[in-house]
């Protein structure tokens, strides 16, 4: 017998996934020209010069068995230090290297923060839609509930009313991805205060912390100057879950870290429990070789200027064409209004002509399609012909 719950999340690919794997079989019996694939979060733009010369500087003088080796669970200590300094120097906030423990990407730091937390089989964690919707993967693993609560539209930021009917005795977490895929909005300050205010309230009326999951893959992809307001320094009972994923264009080779607030109610404890649960879903230690490499680029930045440029070539085309797009201040997606309000149909009607946009339905908003600009600009310059004969 094989565990079903297993099976049917193996068999049963992401419709992200699916688009993906399309578009490459489609670009490979037509020509790369059939496609105009949107579908994925995966940067066109290379890592910086800065981070490509540190991989090979690694590689070529340092000792292979200090690269390639083990290291602790936690990750190495001087990485994990170039972090918390590096926090320091950004945000003014003091961690340690204790604090920190790095990890294979945000999809496995998530899952270990949320295992952590499940208590039992009542805990539940609050998404806000539009939503990740792995999210609901990783609330999982240990038999959590994911409850999700609208945007306020059209703005997409946090409808604290809302959120607050949502939070119950048994709310363990709330989560947040600012900036946000797949809206692309970048939450206020005004906002996360009172957010901060609101989770305060409640932990008191609850008895115990509810904790603020900050998923921030897209941290530093945020354009017009805006800010993006460091969750620990707002709201102590914080756990912040990063990635070098997109911000450094290493997807492919999984690193990013935990960071409890040391400033969090049971700070140890769940320092302790997020290592036993990353442990228990097969953790050695995040990738050695990328471990150093991150040490060696704290402050490297992404190709802000590649990506603002399809931002604004792609908002401003499909404004122009008439499409409703949710205004862009960060990560690389654009939300758009699917026209004729049914978002799988739109998809469905694009895909026929190589055009691959995500509709939203997984990710709790269905009247919305998601389209990545991460792309190469030469993909939006052609998509955009196709746009036009979709919405006329
Ligand atoms: N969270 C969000 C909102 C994402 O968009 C992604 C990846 O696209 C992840 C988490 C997972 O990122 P990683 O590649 O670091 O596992």
């Amino acid at each position: 017998m094989i565990n079903s719950y297993a099976q049917q999340l193996g068999s049963a690919r992401s419709c992200i996934r699916e688009l993906f794997a399309y578009g490459q079989t489609l670009a490979k019996e037509q020509g790369a020209e059939a496609v105009c694939d949107f579908s994925l979060g995966n940067p066109a733009t290379p890592p910086p010069n800065g981070v490509q010369e540190a991989l090979a500087h690694l590689i070529a003088t340092e000792d292979p068995m200090a690269v390639h080796g083990y290291t602790t669970a936690e990750g190495a200590l001087a990485t994990r230090e170039a972090i918390a300094a590096s926090l320091k120097q950004k945000y003014g906030f003091e961690v340690t290297a204790k604090d920190l423990f790095l990890t294979a990407g945000a999809a496995p730091a998530l899952t270990a923060v949320f295992a952590a937390l499940t208590i039992d089989e009542d805990t539940e964690f609050v998404a806000i839609a539009p939503y990740f919707p792995e999210y609901k993967v990783f609330s999982h693993v240990w038999g959590a509930n994911l409850t999700v609560v609208p945007a306020k539209e059209p703005d997409f930021q946090i409808d604290m009313a809302a959120l607050e009917g949502c939070i119950g005795p048994h709310t363990q977490g709330v989560i947040v991805n600012s900036p946000n895929n797949p809206s692309g909005v970048v939450y206020t300050k005004e906002t996360l205060e009172a957010l901060g205010e609101v989770l305060t309230r409640l932990s008191k009326t609850y008895g115990h912390p509810i904790y603020l999951i900050s998923d921030e893959p897209y941290r530093e992809l945020v354009y017009d100057g805006k800010e993006v307001p460091f969750l620990p320094s707002i709201y102590p009972n914080t756990v912040v879950c990063y990635s070098y994923s997109k911000s450094l264009s290493l997807p492919g080779d999984r690193i990013g870290y935990v960071l409890v607030s040391p400033f969090a109610w049971e700070a140890e404890a769940l320092r302790f429990g997020v290592a036993g649960a990353a442990r228990s879903i097969g953790h050695v230690c995040a990738p050695a070789t990328y471990q150093k490499l991150v040490a060696m680029c704290e402050g490297e930045m992404p190709n802000l200027a590649f990506y603002d440029h399809n931002r604004k070539m792609l908002y401003e085309g499909l404004t122009a064409l008439g499409y409703e797009c949710v205004y862009p201040d960060g990560a690389f997606y654009l939300f758009v209004k699917a026209p004729g309000g049914d978002a799988a149909a739109f998809s469905r009607k694009a895909k026929e002509l190589g055009l691959l946009v995500v509709p939203c339905g997984d990710f709790g908003c269905p009247g919305y399609i998601r389209v990545a600009y991460c792309v190469a600009t030469e993909v939006i310059e052609r998509g955009m012909p196709l746009f036009e004969q979709l919405v006329k």
